[in-house]
């Protein structure tokens, strides 16, 4: 499938990791919009929010459970983290395959733009 983040989890596109494991990885952003900006994806190829159901949720409950221990890892501190999901066109989703961006180290606005 040509989808970029498949590529990526499955190395052969670069990344700088930050954590991996069996069923996700954790990578630094591109063209980071903080400080700390990781973009924590499933290895298997979910497209979008939409797609997220009681079969595959299990590794999105995983990629939740690991955010306190990647975000402690980046040296992200009880001052907090912030954690987006863009899905779709209307919510500014480039990349076609399901991801959250871990950000921290500025202070955010709220509601996001
Ligand atoms: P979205 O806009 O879909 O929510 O987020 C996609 C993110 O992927 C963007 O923040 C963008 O900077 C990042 N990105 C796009 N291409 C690459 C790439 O080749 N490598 C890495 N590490 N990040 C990428
Ligand atoms: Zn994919």
């Amino acid at each position: 499938m040509d989808c970029l983040f498949c590529k990526i989890a499955a190395g052969e596109i670069p990344s700088a990791k930050v954590y991996e494991d069996d069923s996700i990885l954790a990578f630094n952003d591109i063209d980071p919009q903080a400080p700390v900006h990781v973009l924590i994806i499933p290895k298997t190829h979910i497209k979008w929010a939409w797609e997220i159901t009681e079969e595959n949720s299990a590794v999105v409950a995983h990629i939740f459970e690991k955010i306190p221990e990647i975000a402690k890892s980046l040296g992200v501190g009880e001052e907090g983290f912030r954690v987006v999901n863009n899905c779709g066109d209307a919510a500014g989703q480039s990349v076609k395959h399901l991801h959250y961006h871990l950000m921290a180290g500025r202070q955010f606005t709220w509601p996001a733009g």
